[in-house]
């Protein structure tokens, strides 16, 4: 079910009071409505969110993002409630990958084969893997491994870009996520450039390499908010989804920050009245089943030690 905020003020006071009756904590992914980052206690991308979660001292952690991010802070989380206040907010590209198609493609592959996934999959398909990893460590992460083979699941461009940062023989699965692939474009990231001409342009590796070309800075989501504080540059050209020019504006206010307007459809349907819905109710619980969660957890648990 998706809810209007007919009054933020109102939304917010009740959110912060149910906050502290039900010992939550509220954990936003960047790409969220800037109405839920102001209620949030930790916003970042997937890494960050993942080591709050791992951190959090709650009893009940609300995950403003996608299914996956929930299911993540759920598998670190055994003992604690996880909400996901939309259940309909899910991801395209997890979706891309099964278990079970994880299962016979390692089967055809050499036995030394490293199983990667992108943190962007299933519970089921972290419990299928060697290791996770995000846009942020995902270079890290390969060069860290044994194994010279490496099948990369499911961001075919996240996967291609880790190929080209290090010497390992990276098997890509063809997953993408629409947002960046086909929706930001080499052409529509041309146009900006020609009308900015001294903006820096800041990709996402979820984009595809003819885009990634174009790019001054490729990094993960909190990277581009550190390389942006850090720059000199006055304006920027953000190829990520839209909705990071507004933790981008607010850390620079007097920096100027563009973007080819796309959007994630799925992570624009959390709102102040699907959080306090959640928390009032205590609905829409994520959970993982233990032998999954256990295996995930592993995956997991190797990418935060590197
Ligand atoms: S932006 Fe792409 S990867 Fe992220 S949740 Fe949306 S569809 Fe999935």
């Amino acid at each position: 079910m998706l809810f209007t905020d007919p009054d933020e003020t109102v939304l917010r006071e009740e959110i912060r009071e149910l906050k502290r009756t039900r010992k939550a904590v509220i954990l936003a992914h960047l790409y969220q409505r800037p109405s839920v980052h102001y209620v949030a206690d930790f916003t970042g991308d997937s890494l960050e969110l993942s080591r709050r979660a791992v951190e959090a001292k709650a009893d009940v952690i609300v995950f403003c993002g996608v299914r996956f991010m929930a299911e993540t802070a759920s598998i670190l989380n055994s003992d604690k409630i996880v909400l996901l206040p939309e259940p309909s907010a899910g991801c395209d590209m997890a979706a891309m990958a099964t278990a079970e198609q994880v299962r016979r493609k390692r089967a055809e592959l050499p036995e030394d084969t490293a199983v990667v996934s992108y943190v962007n999959s299933t519970a089921e398909v972290k419990a299928e893997s060697d290791i996770c990893c995000t846009s942020a460590n995902a270079v890290k992460v390969v060069q860290s491994l044994s194994q010279e083979h490496v099948l990369f699941v499911p961001d075919r461009n996240l996967g291609s870009y880790v190929a080209e940062q290090t010497d390992k023989d990276v098997i890509l699965w063809d997953g993408h996520c629409y947002v960046h692939d086909p929706n930001i474009s080499a052409d529509a990231i041309r146009e900006l450039k020609r009308r900015h001409p001294n903006a820096a342009v800041m990709i996402h590796p979820e984009c595809n390499a003819a885009v990634r070309r174009l790019g001054d800075f490729i990094g993960s989501t909190s990277q581009m908010l550190d390389y942006a504080s850090r720059s000199s540059k006055r304006a920027f050209i953000v190829g990520t989804e839209e909705s990071m020019l507004h933790p981008l504006q607010e850390q620079n206010p007097h920096k100027m920050f563009l973007s080819s307007g796309s959007v994630c459809s799925s992570m624009r349907v959390t709102t102040l009245g699907s959080v306090r819905c959640a928390l009032d109710r205590m609905v829409n619980v994520v959970s993982v089943p233990a032998d999954i969660r256990e295996r995930a957890a592993g995956a997991v648990s190797a990418m935060m030690a590197v």
